[in-house]
């Protein structure tokens, strides 16, 4: 008798505990640390360009990490997984047209040269507004970015009517990396022609430091099948002040979603039935390119990544209310059917991405994974259409929602449980069908 009451209880306690755990081990006054210091003013907005400034999110996350006692990813010894990037930036420039000398404002130039100093053999382009384009921003940057990655040389004589979409163009290619490109381009705004020219300039060469933050439970039974839990650290840093404020702390973007991805290790953790192998990542360089998963997605074999749930902007209820969170990509795996699967009889729903238009999937780190065939999908609760506080230095702890960031991460939670202990393996994504 006794031994059967406790095969009884045994059974209504698996039924019944995972819904219980995720109660259990996460907690909403962790998620409100972990948040709030992670978009406090001293993080300085999180750059990742800036190794001085993000330097104090990534100690954190190593710390929180090691607390709750994850292991460092194979081959590694620490939580950092390191890589560099090398950064150029022109120290001088003395660009003469036609003997005359051009306002640095009015000069983009391209190169991966340290010494500049040329005064033929460039071939002339010309970038001016077609009258029959329907939009006159799309055409200029259409066209520029193409000029961009064309690899001759040459000087692009840019028309003053793009004024405006110049100085844009200027800001977004100011902070560049190296590329291996051997060509020079000049971009000069306000010149229709150039007979004569003297380009004459000095560049720099900086070695930026960039660190991931990835942490592993190993698997009981399946330890070379892998689940991913991400979300992106970095941020963009110090802005334009508004207000007197400068800092943009990024508490939605993404300090929601690294706040998940620790919350989801400790639960995890204390659960202990992974028999898939979890690494927990903590993406930086995700706002200035993607730079992080990048380089985390060549450290694997991507086919033996079974999943990967990336959290980006949770903080903040969906256009649905709390309890609701939805999908990017949804449609190209049965991911998202899974997860609503082992959340019924909650009241949490997972839905299709509600803003195709806004291209989601292609906008934060799981893409890259995708582009392997991993069925990697961003999880979000913005409302990214009416979001005024996107990348904007409001975007800050107080404007953060605790309870609906803590509903989201017990659901995840709750809906990766069947792909974590092995049950459920969701099907591939496509990659021809990922650009
Ligand atoms: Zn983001």
């Amino acid at each position: 008798m006794k031994k059967n009451l406790s095969v009884v209880m045994a059974l209504c306690i698996s039924f019944a505990s995972a819904a219980q755990a995720v109660d259990k081990y996460i907690k909403e006054k962790d998620v409100r640390r972990i948040i709030q210091t992670l978009s406090a003013d001293n993080m300085m907005g999180r750059p990742a360009m800036q190794p001085g400034r993000i330097e104090k999110a990534t100690v954190f996350i190593e710390k929180e990490f090691k607390k709750i006692g994850l292991k460092p990813l194979p081959g590694l010894k620490s939580f950092r997984q390191g890589f560099q990037k090398e950064q150029m930036s022109l120290s001088q420039a003395d660009v003469t047209i036609d003997g005359e000398k051009i306002k640095p404002e009015n000069l983009v130039l391209l190169s991966e040269k340290t010494e500049i100093n040329i005064t033929k053999g460039l071939v002339i382009q010309l970038l001016t507004l077609d009258k029959t384009a329907p939009n006159k921003d799309q055409y200029f940057f259409d066209k520029a970015f193409s000029l961009v990655r064309d690899t001759s040389s040459a000087i692009v004589l840019v028309a003053p009517e793009f004024q405006n979409n110049f100085h844009e163009f200027k800001g977004y290619l100011t902070r560049r990396f190296k590329s291996g490109k051997k060509s020079t381009k000049v971009f000069v705004l306000g010149k229709s022609s150039a007979s004569s020219y003297s380009i004459i300039a000095k560049q720099t060469v900086t070695t930026i430091q960039m660190n991931n933050v990835a942490g592993m439970l190993e698997g009981k039974t399946r330890p070379n099948e892998f689940v991913v839990f991400s979300g992106h650290y970095d941020h963009i840093g110090i802005q334009r002040p508004v207000n007197g404020d400068s800092i943009a702390n990024g508490a939605d973007d993404d300090a929601s979603g690294t706040t998940a991805v620790i919350e989801l290790a400790r639960h995890f953790k204390k659960t202990n039935d992974n028999n898939r192998s979890i690494i927990f990542v903590a993406f930086t360089a995700e706002e200035i390119g993607g730079y992080g998963s990048q380089y985390f997605s060549k450290q694997l074999d991507a086919d033996k990544v079974i999943a990967m749930f990336n959290i980006e902007m949770i903080g903040k209820p969906s256009k649905w209310g709390k309890d609701n969170a939805f999908i990017t990509g949804f449609e190209r795996s049965d991911f998202g059917t899974i997860l609503q699967k082992n959340v019924k009889g909650t009241a949490f729903q997972f839905q299709p991405d509600p803003y195709p238009e806004q291209d989601l999937f292609y906008r934060s780190d799981n893409a890259t994974l995708a582009r392997l065939g991993v069925p990697a999908h961003s999880i979000s609760t913005d409302q990214i259409d009416s979001d005024k506080l996107y990348h904007s230095v409001d975007d800050e702890f107080g404007s953060m929602d605790i309870d609906n960031i803590t509903r989201a991460i017990k659901a995840i939670a709750l809906g990766a449980k069947s792909i974590v202990d092995g049950t459920d393996t969701p099907t591939r994504i496509d990659k021809a069908g990922v650009r």
